[in-house]
């Protein structure tokens, strides 16, 4: 745990007591702040008081003589509308702080060197999470991964000069974290100014700003090095509009001593090119797509690393099973990138990637029965997801259904070519099942269970040099599932289950 001692004596509102919430409540307490805290739900509130927490009806309370409130990530701030605890807080002039803040500041109170990486993006997060912090360990670092994948961040050891943090950040968490936007040059969209407070206009929590106070006068240090991997519309029912989301992203790199960013989507490029005015060649681009000139880029499965004029070939992801795909080259080009920035040498991030085992639920080589390669992809709840699998094989035997998403399958007409044939599963059936009439030869399953005993055994007949199975579903679960998660143990365990069976050596 990294007890919060910056806050020792503070006097704060805590609202939200899922599983970060208590952990930062946890935090706080460790750290000697004087804390209220409430969520609206009941079970929340038991979950809390089971743990040996006092729940404090935050309604009743004088908001005056808080410091702070501070607020979990799931809480709007800002859209649909500001939660009530938000309007409290504002009307009392308190800023709102979320649990990274608080590690920032605990960070440059204790620890300002501490190497901390930042990663946001839309898609592609949990990925390169992962693989920055198993390039990390794997280099022999001592490495603590967390936040919006995993461990909450207040529960990971505290920052220290030889420990490096690595940690995904939602847009939710960077809106709650004001001080990368006071180190940030670009202004905050007028809709979001006042949504959290600068820290200098409260006299609560440390470290202070200095005197100036102006723009980029903040004595909180951003991360060290932050990435943000692309922008594509998400989330715009929290954001409000796709501006507010980009701008939203763009402090964490702003906030950043070293920025790396996606340059292959064109609202990142856009952020590159000003984090590339502001910080010269502490901005480094990445890309699948293109040569950059200062950064990392893929020349097909090359990863070439761009300075001062020169290209050097660092590594190459040929036959990496969990970098299939171009969104994987995206991936592994923006670790390479940090790697680099925090001194790791190429041999050292050549041999990380070819180890990195992949994260459960994405493109998951499960193991084989023959020659068929069993992919567990659950996590692919829409479309655009299933396009990157799809993408990545050939002669797919693709199981996919459940609850349908907007739009349906309509969008994967371009990869129908690569589909063996599709087994059908859940709600989704006939509207799948008419989307690919004609194109692909399919079955109607029903189940999970039917559908992977059904491909197995079609895929074992197959006479492709390499077959593959993959569940990769375009749907959400929950229908059938409670969630993408336990929809990909299932078919992790009925795979397992097959006669014949290997896991991948
Ligand atoms: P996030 O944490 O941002 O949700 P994940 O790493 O969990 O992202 O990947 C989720 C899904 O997003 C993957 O299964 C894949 O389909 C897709 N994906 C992963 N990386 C990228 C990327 N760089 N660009 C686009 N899509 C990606």
């Amino acid at each position: 745990m990294t007890p919060v001692t910056c806050m020792a004596g503070r006097k704060l509102a805590l609202f939200g007591l899922g599983g970060s919430g208590l952990a930062t409540l946890a935090a706080l307490k460790a750290g000697g702040a004087d804390v209220l805290a409430y969520d609206d739900g009941e079970t929340a509130r038991a979950a809390a008081q089971a743990l040996g927490h006092t729940v404090s009806d935050l309604r009743d309370a004088d908001w005056t003589e808080f410091d702070a409130l501070v607020l979990a990530p799931g809480v709007p701030l800002t859209h649909p509308a500001p939660h009530w605890t938000v309007e409290r807080a504002r009307a009392a002039g308190l800023e709102i702080l979320g649990d990274i803040e608080l590690f920032c500041r605990e960070r440059a109170a204790t620890a300002p060197d501490a190497p901390f990486v930042a990663i946001t993006g839309t898609n592609g997060k949990s990925t390169t999470t992962a693989l920055v912090a198993h390039l990390l360990r794997e280099a022999g670092r001592d490495v603590q991964m967390g936040g919006n994948i995993g461990t909450a961040i207040l529960s990971l050891a505290p920052p220290a000069a030889d420990r490096v943090h690595v940690i995904e950040m939602s847009s939710f968490q960077i809106d709650l974290t004001p001080s990368f936007a006071d180190a940030s040059p670009v202004p905050r969209p007028p809709e979001e100014v006042g949504a959290a407070a600068r820290p200098d206009e409260r006299a609560s929590g440390a470290p202070r700003r200095d005197g100036e106070g102006g723009r980029g006068a903040s004595v909180v240090p951003g991360p060290t090095v932050g990435l943000l991997l692309n922008v594509t519309p998400d989330h715009l029912d929290r954001h409000g509009t796709m501006e507010a989301y980009a701008a939203i992203k763009e402090r964490l790199v702003m906030a950043a001593r070293i920025a790396v960013v996606g340059v292959d989507d064109a609202t990142s490029e856009a952020v590159a090119r000003r984090a590339a005015l502001a910080k010269g060649d502490a901005c480094r681009a990445i890309s699948a797509a293109r040569v950059v000139g200062e950064g990392v880029y893929a020349d097909g499965t090359r990863l070439v690393a761009a300075a001062r004029g020169q290209a050097i070939p660092v590594a190459d992801i040929a036959g990496i099973g969990s970098l299939r795909g171009t969104h994987n080259a995206q991936n592994a080009a923006a670790a390479v990138a940090i790697g680099l920035a925090l001194g790791l040498d190429a041999p050292a991030i050549a041999s990380g990637l070819a180890s990195f085992p992949g994260l459960a639920h994405r493109m998951e080589q499960v193991g084989r029965v023959g020659r068929v390669l069993f992919v567990n992809d659950s996590k692919a709840t829409n479309a655009d997801s299933a396009e990157k699998a799809l993408g990545s094989f050939e002669g797919v035997h693709w199981i996919l259904g459940g609850k349908a998403k907007e739009g349906g399958i309509a969008p994967l007409r371009p990869f129908f070519g690569r589909v063996a044939r599709a087994y059908l599963i859940g709600a989704a059936t006939e509207e799948f099942a008419a989307t690919l009439d004609g194109a692909v030869p399919l079955v109607r399953c029903g189940t999970l269970d039917r559908a992977v005993a059904e491909a197995a055994a079609a895929a074992a007949r197959d006479g492709a040099d390499r077959p593959v199975v993959l569940l990769s579903p375009a749907c959400a679960s929950f229908d059938q599932f409670p969630n993408f998660e336990v929809r990909g143990d299932r078919f992790r365990d009925l795979v397992r289950a097959l006669p014949g069976f290997a896991p991948l050596a």
